[in-house]
Formats: C-alpha cells, sequence, structure tokens
C-alpha cells in the first residue's frame, strides 16, 4: 500500500534520508521509532506531500506521489495527518472544525458534511461537545477533534505525528485508546512515537530509524525483545 523506495534527502549538507526503504501492507499499524532528528516527522510530512525528496520514490496505493506532476491534494484526501500540536482553527466550533474540508474540498453539502462530523464525533466520544470552541476543549480532546477532523476526510492512510507528546500524562490514554480503536477497525496507520509501550502492543511492525535509513524493522516482539543491531539495543536500553 505504502512502498517507499531508496529515498535520498538532505537540508544543506545534513543527510536526513541516505536510500531509505520501507514498505507498508493495508491495515497495517506501522511505528517509527528512533532518536530525534532521525527524520520521523520527515518521513511522514513527505508521505503528506509536505516535503520533497531528492531521489528515489514513494508509491501509495499504486500511485507515485514524489517527483513532478503529483496532485498534491488528491493525495492529502488519502492520506490524512495528525501531528502533535492539534492545529484545530480558534474561531470555528468543534463541529466547524470536523465539517471544514469534507464542505471544501470534497464538496459536501452542509448536511452531508454534518452527518459525517456527528458520525465521527461520536466515535471519538465528543458529540456533546460539538457547538464548543477548541479553548474550552481539554488538550486530550481537541487532539482527538484532531482526528476526528482528519478522518473525516476518509483516508486510507492516517499518519500520527507523536500526537500524545504535548498532552499531560492523564490525557494521553483516552487519545491512544482511539487510535486503538482505529487499529482494530483495520486502519492503515504509520506512526512517529516515543511511546515504546503503545508501540509495542499496537503495531504490526516496528522500525527503528537512525543514520537515514530504517536501521532494523521487525515484529515489536523481536524489536523490543530480541533486537538485533546494537544500535536499536542501545536505543532502546536508553530510553526504557
Ligand atoms: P523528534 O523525535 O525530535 O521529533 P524526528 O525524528 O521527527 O525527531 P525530524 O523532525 O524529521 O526528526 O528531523 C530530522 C532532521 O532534519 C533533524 O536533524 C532536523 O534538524 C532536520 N530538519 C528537519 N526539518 C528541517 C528544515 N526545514 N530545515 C533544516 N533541517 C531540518
Ligand atoms: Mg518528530
Amino acid at each position: 500500500m505504502i512502498e517507499i523506495r531508496n529515498i535520498n534527502k538532505h537540508y544543506g549538507s545534513f543527510q536526513v534520508f541516505k536510500g531509505m526503504s520501507l514498505d507498508v501492507e493495508e491495515h497495517q499499524v506501522v511505528c517509527l521509532i528512533g532518536p530525534s532528528g532521525c527524520g520521523k516527522s520527515t518521513l511522514l510530512r513527505t508521505m503528506n506531500g509536505l516535503e520533497p525528496i531528492h531521489s528515489g520514490e514513494i508509491c501509495i496505493n499504486g500511485d507515485r506521489i514524489t517527483g513532478p506532476g503529483v496532485d498534491v491534494n488528491k493525495l492529502r484526501q488519502s492520506v490524512g495527518i495528525v501531528f502533535q500540536s492539534y492545529n484545530l482553527f480558534p474561531h470555528m466550533t468543534v463541529m466547524e472544525n470536523v465539517m471544514l474540508a469534507p464542505m471544501k474540498v470534497l464538496g459536501q453539502s452542509k448536511g452531508e458534511a454534518e452527518e459525517t462530523a456527528h458520525r465521527l464525533l461520536k466515535r471519538i466520544r465528543l458529540d456533546h461537545k460539538a457547538t464548543e470552541y477548541p479553548d474550552r476543549l481539554s488538550g486530550g480532546q481537541q487532539q482527538r477533534v484532531a482526528i476526528a477532523r482528519a478522518l473525516a476526510m476518509d483516508p486510507s492512510i492516517l499518519l500520527l505525528d507523536e500526537i500524545t507528546s504535548a498532552l499531560d500524562p492523564e490525557l494521553v490514554a483516552e487519545v491512544l485508546n482511539i487510535v486503538r480503536e482505529l487499529a482494530s477497525d483495520g486502519m492503515t496507520m504509520l506512526l512517529a512515537t516515543h511511546e515504546m509501550g503503545f508501540a509495542r502492543e499496537v503495531a504490526s511492525k516496528v522500525c527503528f530509524l537512525c543514520d537515514g535509513v530504517v536501521h532494523e524493522e521487525g515484529p515489536p516482539k523481536q524489536i523490543f525483545g530480541a533486537p538485533i543491531k546494537e544500535r536499536t539495543q542501545v536505543f532502546l536500553k536508553n530510553i526504557v
């Protein structure tokens, strides 16, 4: 479903990807782990058309999404992204935040968009906050709305970049619960995370990024239980 083939990218003389390759199958939950600055966020942003690469290619659902002539708007309809800072539109209610893109980009009628928004707000258990403005919600609630906003486009892939990092510890669980539910519903997800316990539980595959490549990948049991490469071992030893 996602094929990342031998990609290279640099910022000035700093090379963030050095021939990185990675595959994600439909319904997989792939967790990206690795030291700060190893390129987790850059990789997710690349897959959403927010960052160009210098060589190699990325294909999503069979279409090449890197290089010239790519329809970024079409790409963003099928690949949703949620960031650490939830970035809800402050002057819009929860409902309006979720309805905006389906109406503007997909051309849904107000009625259709309302129906979708209500369904999604129920799913994230915030239907009762539909008419509130974001600043009246907790961080965890705002992040759940950001997830609903991404889901409103009915994406086939969801990219999640450290979505619990900005939250107080007691709010992390409610957001992870939503991700857990999406995973069991079969949503294909690629997530950058520092929550190793969660990665171990929810991931189909864990990828350790280091030095511009996927240094080691495998099922969570292997990566967390018996990593083969020394750098993976050192990384995990230092964070647990
Ligand atoms: P963290 O765990 O801290 O979120 P990360 O793995 O997400 O780190 P990235 O944010 O992808 O790392 O950054 C990868 C590298 O690319 C870093 O060294 C960063 O300094 C560099 N980088 C990212 N964006 C830019 C930019 N716009 N200009 C220059 N360098 C950048
Ligand atoms: Mg990051």
